[in-house]
């Protein structure tokens, strides 16, 4: 079914996560490919077959808003006191 050339990985090739992208929905966190494997955004796949590979690259995490740990601020109260 891939057209493309060279031809991508079929979707039992062990390089399959590598095929185009038909179809992509980043809003959803996913991309349809080539050869029918569904590529979600924290690199988990759902295979033609509905085999499911989990994620196997650790996500970044999102950046989150620098927060007093207790540490911090006992400091800050023993300064201020
Ligand atoms: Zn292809």
């Amino acid at each position: 079914m891939c057209q493309h050339q060279p031809t991508c990985p079929s979707s039992d090739a062990p390089g399959h996560a590598t095929a185009r992208v038909v179809a992509a929905h980043p809003d959803q966190g996913w991309s349809l490919l080539c050869n029918g494997v569904v590529l979600f955004e924290d690199t988990g796949e759902l295979l033609p077959d509905g085999q499911v590979v989990q994620p196997h690259r650790p996500v970044t995490p999102r950046p989150r808003p620098a927060r007093p740990t207790a540490v911090t601020t006992a400091i800050a109260t023993a300064i201020a006191a």
